[in-house]
């Protein structure tokens, strides 16, 4: 059985006098995992052990008896990376609250620190095919620091928060560490689609990464994207049910509230959970209420971060307004609202759940709310009303509760009046489907299918196998051959993109390897690109090779400065109305632009919004497939182009045109775009075809990046004895 390396900010201990397991959203999700798998935790255990000593002694037990691994902080530590940091920075950014945003500058700093222990201690720790699974918001710079560390380490992230939309996210100072960090393990998962489409589109627009639907490709590995919804522990709900304690509790509740219907609300308390519009709908329900001595409203506040201002400024606002209310509507026999500021314990809660007629889950935002699932556990009679926000991660499961907007006051009067009045046929026709999915998408199997594709989707570092297979078959085909031609494109195979074609100019590394293998004895070279015949002749006329211009429309032979058209007359006739089209596309679309290369026209959307230029290019493209089909034109779709070129010619009619009578043995080509597949397909049995970067392919083999093309080419060139000189 592997090991699961479970890394949380805090450890699910409880150290005072004793040690004792602690509870909480995180950890009553996790604890079942320990039955299942060799878990092991490594967190903070929320004390100071004051000397090294105590220290170590703790760390013991902690290990021997908890299969717990310590990071200890001091309190300043605490003070910045917890309460400043991940508490006053990330989590109201997070809960799209800008204005609770604060920022100090020691927070960041101490943030890094602690996720390097963090790294540290894991290091210590794991043995070879462990999966670490790092959770939450404090740790987001983890997961690539361990991959810097390990690079075929097996790393998942999850956020236990919502991931806010690219507008709320870029409001972070260090946004880009955080989304890099992320991106570093090989699963990252989320409650709902929302959040995980929200980090996608952040990762594009900030970090112009590679992205897929459910993966961004990072330089040595993919990183995966998943929807993960938590689930609770349901056995331990069970297992309550049935104990005694809980049977008195729940009397104690119904002899307490005698006569009253009990409408139950159950939080931290957090700006993110929604309290002042509750209590405003509350305030406004009592006013309308004709048998409001008839209810009791139960908040169970649990108290949160209290060292925060804002969680403080809270707490007094809250108390007040819940003073104000029960002044407004108490009467010498009765107080509506009951409201405690403390925690209860796990039979107490219970209990709570399993009386409450009505249980008010309102948040403005809230990454799943386990409370609202933990309800719906207790309510084995199936009767009850749960009033869900649609602003919380449960309400993409939980469609048959009563779904509310919590920023619509009357819209949470009319529903919580709603809630009341319900028939219990009604209740039960509710209630029973949210029953099951509580029950089916327990923490268990949520967990399960984490791991399950951190286990799975671990690719192979840096696809270094295949950069070795390539390089070693295409040394022996160049030992054995005794003439090769060797086609290379350019943009994307041998040089990486830019923002703009003119800033891709090649490397010196570049023209070394091409000088190199241009000389090399029995090697016939050709440079095939899209650029136009100006460009190629500037930037690599000097070099003794064959250069193949506008995707196969012209070549110039080595030695000489002469163009000359591969294919005879080019009709270009379409010109006009393309360019026309592709020109309004331009207008429309901040940032794009016009190249024209004359046998071709390329409309460039690199500069733009990515996925807005992404979308306008499915449109430009599907427009002008439209009009291909009557015209001597292909449309392509490239790296962030969009190119209408003459079908006269292209990559694979010019390769065939060099090829065709040749005495070459070995037929080497290399590209990475759609524009090279025209070559990849070339039915020649000498072909040795290779496709740089992700996507389908025609070509036998693949390389992952232009750096992995230059180290193989840099291989052969070292082979090739020089001939000629040049
Ligand atoms: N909870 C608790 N002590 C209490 C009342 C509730 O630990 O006195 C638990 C509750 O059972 C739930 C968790 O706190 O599992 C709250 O999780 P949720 O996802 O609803 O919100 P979060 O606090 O994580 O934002």
């Amino acid at each position: 059985m592997n090991r699961v390396i479970n890394v949380a900010n805090r450890l699910p201990v409880t150290v005072g006098r004793t040690i004792s397991k602690s509870s909480g959203g995180l950890v009553s999700a996790m604890s079942h995992l320990g039955d299942s798998m060799d878990l092991r935790w490594i967190g903070w255990p929320g004390s100071h052990p004051r000397s090294d000593a105590q220290r170590q002694k703790l760390t013991e037990r902690l290990v021997a008896e908890f299969q717990c691994e310590p990071v200890f902080m001091s309190r300043q530590e605490v003070d910045d990376f917890y309460f400043g940091y991940s508490n006053s920075l990330l989590w109201p950014i997070l809960h799209y609250n800008t204005s609770d945003m604060r920022q100090h500058d020691t927070w960041w700093q101490a943030y890094k620190e602690i996720n390097l222990r963090f790294r540290d201690a894991i290091l210590r720790d794991v043995r070879p095919g462990d999966c670490v699974w790092v959770h939450d918001y404090q740790l987001m710079l983890l997961p690539a620091l361990l991959r810097e560390a390990d690079i075929n380490l097996r790393v998942g992230f999850f956020l236990h928060t919502p991931f806010p939309s690219y507008e709320t996210f870029r409001c972070i100072p260090q946004r880009e560490e955080l989304l890099r960090g992320m991106l570093g393990a090989n699963v990252v998962g989320f409650h709902t689609y929302g959040y995980m489409r929200h980090f996608r589109s952040s990762a594009i627009r900030l970090l112009a990464a590679d992205a897929e639907i459910n993966s961004i490709r990072q330089e040595h590995h993919v990183c995966h994207m998943g929807v993960y919804p938590i689930g609770i522990h349901i056995a331990a709900f069970e297992e309550e049910m049935d104990s005694d304690a809980f049977t008195s509790e729940c009397q104690r509740i119904r002899e307490t509230h005698q006569g009253k219907r009990i409408v139950l609300n159950v939080e931290r308390l957090d700006y993110s959970k929604g309290l002042r519009g509750r209590l405003e709908a509350i305030d406004r329900f009592l006013e309308l209420s004709s048998d409001k001595q008839k209810i009791v409203f139960v908040f169970i506040a649990v108290p949160s971060r209290g060292e925060v201002r804002a969680y403080q400024e809270l707490r007094e606002e809250i108390e007040a307004l819940v003073g104000r209310i029960n002044g407004k509507h108490s009467t010498i026999h009765n107080t509506p609202i009951q409201f405690v500021h403390d925690s209860v314990n796990f039979t107490e809660l219970c209990a709570s759940y399993a009386t409450a007629d009505v249980m008010l889950v309102t948040p403005i935002i809230d990454g799943m709310n386990l409370v609202a699932k933990e309800y719906v556990a207790c309510r084995r009679d199936e009767s009850g009303v749960l009033v869900l926000s649609e602003f919380a991660g449960a309400a993409n499961e939980l469609s048959t509760a009563l779904i509310v907007n919590p920023y619509d006051v009357d819209g949470m009067t009319a529903t919580l009046q709603q809630a009341l009045d319900m028939p219990v046929e009604e209740q039960k026709s509710r209630m029973i489907p949210l029953r099951r999915i509580v029950t089916e998408n327990n923490a268990q199997r949520g967990a399960n299918r984490f791991l399950g594709d951190l286990s799975r989707d671990v690719e192979p570092a840096g696809g270094s196998g295949s950069t070795t297979s390539v390089g070693a078959e295409l040394v022996d085909g160049f030992r054995g051959a005794s003439s090769v031609a060797c086609f290379l494109d350019y943009d994307g195979t041998l040089r990486a993109f830019e923002r703009t074609p003119e800033a891709a100019q090649p490397t010196e590394r570049i023209n070394r390897i091409l000088g190199r293998l241009s000389h090399a004895t029995g090697v016939d070279l050709y440079l095939v690109s899209g650029r136009s015949r100006q460009n190629m002749s500037e930037w690599f006329g000097g070099l003794s090779l064959t250069l193949v211009a506008e995707h196969g429309a012209a070549c110039r032979p080595p030695g000489s400065e002469q163009w000359q058209p591969l294919v005879e007359t080019v009709d270009l006739s379409w010109r006009p109305q393309i360019l026309s089209i592709i020109h309004e596309f331009s207008l429309s679309t901040p940032g794009s632009t016009v190249e024209d290369k004359h046998t071709a026209i390329v409309w460039h959307y690199r500069k733009c919004d990515p996925e807005f230029g992404a979308w306008k290019a499915q449109e430009l493209t599907s427009m002008l497939s439209d009009l291909a089909s009557n015209l001597p034109v292909e449309v392509q779709q490239g790296h962030a182009i969009v190119e209408v070129t003459s079908n006269q010619f292209s990559k694979g009619h010019a390769l065939r045109h060099f090829v065709k009578d040749s005495d070459h043995d070995l037929v080497v080509c290399v590209g990475d775009d759609t524009t090279d597949e025209a070559m990849f397909k070339v039915e020649d049995p000498r072909l040795y075809s290779v496709k740089v970067g992700r996507g389908p392919t025609a070509a036998m083999r693949r390389l992952p990046n232009c750096e992995a093309v230059l180290d193989v080419l840099e291989e052969v060139a070292a082979l090739a004895p020089e001939g000629r000189d040049g």
